[in-house]
């Protein structure tokens, strides 16, 4: 049997960082990944994942947002690849004030009429403001999670795609690992396998829900209103939830939206990959309503997985019962932009026990009532 230190289960969004940073800590780590890597089966592809600081200012999440910008700035240097692209961010909100924000992060208030003489590609009802958050932008999932399995790679990681892991057991001395191709041992496992998180954590007074949300590219009626360099990564809040969208990109054709919301449950092996007329209508409500000089044919859709707890916040400890296991997951519809951070802070786990940044708002006893 090989021996390593730590087996990551999992080599997408967050398997990928972990991987990273174990093997530049020293730390002798195979990564396994069932698909290709990367591949559209999950919950990283799509390319392009937003980012921005407003909406975690003052919560958890905020010493992580920082980090996570560091961590790409890093990997850009060292991968020699644009990762992360300055748009901008712009929220819309009906009835907000943005008050929470002054004094807090660089950001400008704009009024329903500043909105739409800075913005006219939006057409807002009349009670809603802006705020412009200049230090917003977008991250490329694939060109990531690959630069993060390539520096993993040169710095000496193994990792071996298209190799499920079938089963797992901690002895008093190390986890054997069985895959589709053969048996493992190792001191530690790191379990980042997104969607398939479900079963690990069974037993453990948490369920995690699956579901189902789909991704819609359109080429606008007024395409120069909508490309890179005029147009932000913005929101549109709603009742229904939020359309969020990106500038157009060369990686793929359109004007890309989508309806962050909870989603339809699923199950990921019997999750529907084709995405469907429903699927185009979650957007064209938004383009209808909002952003009809973008309300042109569609070029493209994809279907994605959200994983998430009950209070929507992700796992990220050891395993209560199995104490040579760690567990990253359920990471919802917001955790690309902290996956590099994850990484970090999963692999002090491992290494040290204790991360630097506080994650007791992530850990399991959260649900032990
Ligand atoms: C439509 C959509 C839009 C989103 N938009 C944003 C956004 O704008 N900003 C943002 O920050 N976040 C966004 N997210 C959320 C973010 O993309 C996810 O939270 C994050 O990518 C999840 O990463 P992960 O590593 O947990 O999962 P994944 O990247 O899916 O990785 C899990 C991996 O584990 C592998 N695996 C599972 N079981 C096994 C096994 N038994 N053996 C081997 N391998 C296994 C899987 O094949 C997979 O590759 C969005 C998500 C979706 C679906």
């Amino acid at each position: 049997m090989e021996k390593y230190d730590v087996i990551v289960i999992g080599v997408g969004a967050v398997g990928s960082a972990v991987c990273y940073h174990l093997i530049k800590r020293g730390v002798r780590v195979l990564g396994i990944e069932k698909f290709d890597i990367p591949h559209a089966q999950g919950s990283s592809h799509g390319f392009s994942r937003q980012t921005k600081i407003s909406v975690y200012v003052g919560g958890h999440f905020e010493p992580l947002i920082y980090r996570s910008f560091e961590l790409w700035r890093l990997l850009e240097y060292e991968s020699d690849q644009a990762l992360l692209l300055m748009t901008g961010f712009l929220n819309m909100s009906p009835d907000e004030n943005w008050n929470h924000l002054k004094g807090k992060i660089s950001h400008e208030v704009l009024s329903h009429g500043q909105l739409k003489e800075k913005f006219p590609q939006f057409i807002l009802p009349q009670n809603y403001t802006g705020c412009w958050e200049p230090n917003g932008g977008l991250l490329r999932p694939e060109l990531a999670i690959s630069s993060h399995v390539l520096q993993a790679l040169w710095h000496g990681a193994e990792i071996h795609a298209r190799e499920a892991v079938t089963n797992w057991e901690e002895t008093s001395s190390s986890v054997i690992v069985r895959t589709t191709q053969r048996t493992y041992v190792a001191d530690q496992v790191v379990f980042t396998s997104g969607a398939w998180t479900g079963e690990i954590v069974q037993g453990l007074g948490v369920n995690l829900t699956v579901t189902r949300l789909a991704l819609n590219w359109v080429w606008p009626k007024v395409p120069e209103l909508f490309n890179f360099g005029k147009c932000p990564i913005w929101q549109i809040n709603t009742a229904e939830g939020a359309y969020y969208g990106f500038p157009m990109m060369p990686d793929n054709p359109g004007f890309k939206l989508a309806l962050h919301s909870h989603g339809d449950p699923t199950h990921p092996d019997r999750i529907d990959r084709i995405p469907n007329k429903d699927d185009e209508q979650s957007s064209r409500a938004a383009l209808d309503k909002f952003i009809p000089e973008a309300n042109g044919p569609l070029l493209s859709q994809k279907i994605c997985m959200y994983t998430h707890t009950p209070d929507k916040l992700p796992i990220v400890d050891r395993h209560p019962k199995f104490s040579r296991v760690i567990l990253g997951g359920a990471f919802s519809g917001e955790g690309f932009k902290f996956s590099s951070v994850y990484g970090e802070i999963i692999a002090d786990l491992v290494v040290k026990g204790k991360p630097e940044i506080p994650i007791e708002f992530m850990s399991f006893n959260r649900f032990a009532n």
